[in-house]
């Protein structure tokens, strides 16, 4: 018989405490069927304005009454230490001020896209998350999808050699006139907000550089519908290394979702590129064989591990900040009607 002892079975690591923060449709359509299925994170709270809401919602995921807080109870997740992050699933106008407030709770957060409505309330949130010692992750989904780990891989490893040229839009036909995303005072801006960030995104994530310098143009065929925010938008974009991406993105039309990468002997191109159903990858030598996947569940996983092993997301508020002072520039083009240097 052996005189070995057997090994001491190992505690499964305790999985990290959630607060959703707005029940809306990406919270009842993703994000919480996504937290059944994580790993390391679990529902643990829920914020919402709606009473009722609140009510079906934690009957529905076992919340316990004293675990669901108001907008105004918010603070309250101080002394929950059920909860480790909170994620914010707000109108934009409203991400900065739950991340500070989260942060002063001594929360960690995960806020969806885009950061916030403007470079300025991006510095603040960084500055408050990281005096509050907490960390700070922005919701893009796609750097966590495997057809766009695929895309970086092809140009970090320059497979096709030098990337030269990025043709990227994303837009649909938004409908309801009377919804938020249309009000300035909480989306910040229109289409370029809300999916044009995704363009902007993949961008700097295939090139791994900050436009240098860029120049956009508006069009709106609805001045009424679009009289607060923008509608269709078109602009390029020059990246240090010679890249240039020829970038759109629009509220008028289903169907663009696509980024086709150029290089010097080959190509990629992902299409459908952004939304979170269905993405699509070729090559110039065939098809991407990549599985589809559900993109919030191992974004959820990964902020959980940075949060345990101390270390920044790839989506950290950093990613955020450098986003919006794209978005802010291509404003200030359409504004001046001019190229724009970026530093
Ligand atoms: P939604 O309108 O469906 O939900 C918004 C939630 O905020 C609702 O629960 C609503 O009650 C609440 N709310 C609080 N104050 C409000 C106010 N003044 N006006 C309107 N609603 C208010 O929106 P959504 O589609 O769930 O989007 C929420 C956030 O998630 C946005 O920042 C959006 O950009 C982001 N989003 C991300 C993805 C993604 O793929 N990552 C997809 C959709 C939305």
């Amino acid at each position: 018989m052996s005189t070995k002892s057997s090994p001491t079975p190992r505690t499964p690591a305790r999985k990290l405490g959630v607060a959703v923060v707005g029940l809306g449709s990406l919270t009842h359509s993703h994000i919480l069927p996504a937290l059944r299925k994580t790993k390391h994170c679990r529902l643990a709270a829920l914020v919402s304005g709606s009473a009722a809401g609140l009510k079906t919602v934690a009957a529905k995921h076992g919340i316990p009454a004293a675990n669901c807080y108001s907008y105004d109870d918010f603070d309250r997740l101080a002394e929950q230490p059920d909860v480790d992050f909170v994620f914010i699933v707000l109108p934009n106008s409203q991400h900065a001020e739950f991340t500070l407030r989260a942060a002063r709770a001594g929360k960690h957060v995960l806020c969806e896209k885009p950061m916030a409505t403007s470079v300025a309330e991006c510095r603040a949130m960084i500055a408050g998350c990281q005096k509050a010692g907490v960390q700070l992750a922005i919701a893009y989904r796609c750097q966590f999808e495997p057809h766009h780990r695929e895309a970086i891989r092809l140009v970090r490893e320059k497979v096709y050699g030098e990337i030269k040229f990025i043709e990227a839009s994303f837009g649909f036909r938004i409908g309801d006139p009377k919804q938020w995303r249309l009000r300035k005072d909480l989306a910040g801006g229109g289409a370029l907000m809300d999916v044009g960030i995704y363009v902007i995104q993949a961008a700097r994530y295939l090139t791994g550089e900050e436009p240098n310098w860029l120049f956009a143009t508006e069009v709106k065929t609805d001045a009424e519908k679009f009289r607060e925010v923008d509608e269709t938008l078109c602009w390029q974009m020059k990246f240090p290394g010679g890249v240039i991406a020829s970038c759109s993105t629009n509220y008028v039309v289903d169907g663009i979702d696509r980024c086709w990468v150029g290089a010097e002997h080959g190509w990629f191109e992902l299409n459908p590129a952004f939304n979170y159903n269905r993405i699509a990858g070729r090559t110039s030598e065939g098809k991407m064989r990549l599985p589809q996947t559900d993109h919030f569940v191992p974004q959820l996983d990964d902020f959980a591990q940075c949060i345990r092993e101390g270390r920044p997301s790839i989506v950290s508020g950093e990613e955020g900040l450098k986003d919006m002072k794209v978005v802010a520039a291509i404003y200030q083009s359409i504004g001046r009607g001019k190229p724009v240097t970026l530093r």
